[in-house]
């Protein structure tokens, strides 16, 4: 295997602020601050769908540019997403990059490439994804580039919602980090205020 260090790499700043970003967020209603009935059956009092605010080319060339701005020295030669989540965040920091974008899709459960995509060996790629929760897509999308040979250089993501306790072993960023609190029913704090709970996308919030 090629040495994937990128030591002498330096990463960027995203040109705006983590506040700046959220706000992007939130005037899209991607995320939602009340009092929800999560499909975990958990409650909480915010609620993140990424895709809300990729509706919005504009806003996510802005998110892309800021992970793009991260990532630009590392000679990035292709960018990669996991299937859906990851494909417009490619596709958009791939733009940004003046690089291709491929994404990786689960056929029979195994994250793979399809659609005759492919990857040479040594070829530096960069992964992304628009939200982790447990980083697994994310890994899965690194085994199928090094069963390429390729070199996995980086892995950026819109929303990192570990609480930072996910190392990929690589240079890795985020443009926002949320970490939302979850409670079980009865011991749910908005419920205990008599606040009714919504079920997020059951209707117009
Ligand atoms: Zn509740």
């Amino acid at each position: 295997m090629k040495n994937e260090s990128n030591a002498e790499f330096k990463l960027g700043k995203a040109p705006l602020s983590a506040d700046q970003y959220l706000d992007i967020f939130r005037k899209s209603s991607a995320l939602l601050e009340g009092h929800f009935l999560l499909t975990s059956g958990k409650h909480s009092a915010q609620y993140m769908q990424c895709a809300q605010v990729l509706q919005y080319p504009e806003r996510a060339a802005i998110l892309a540019e800021g992970l793009a701005s991260v990532f630009r020295d590392l000679e990035i030669q292709t960018v990669i997403g996991p299937a859906t989540g990851g494909i417009l965040v490619s596709h958009e920091v791939a733009k940004a990059l003046g690089v291709r974008s491929l994404f990786t899709e689960r056929e029979n459960g195994i994250m793979r490439l399809r659609r005759g995509f492919t990857l040479s060996p040594g070829e530096r790629v960069l992964v992304v994804e628009d939200v982790i929760t447990t980083g697994g897509s994310v890994r899965e999308v690194l085994s199928v580039v090094r069963e390429f040979e390729a070199i996995p250089v980086g892995v950026g993501v819109l929303v990192d919602r570990t609480g930072g306790t996910v190392d990929f072993g690589l240079p890795q960023s985020s443009i926002i980090q949320l970490e939302i609190q979850a409670y079980e029913a009865q011991e749910c704090p908005l419920c205990a205020q008599g606040i009714p709970a919504i079920k997020p996308g059951s209707r117009k919030l």
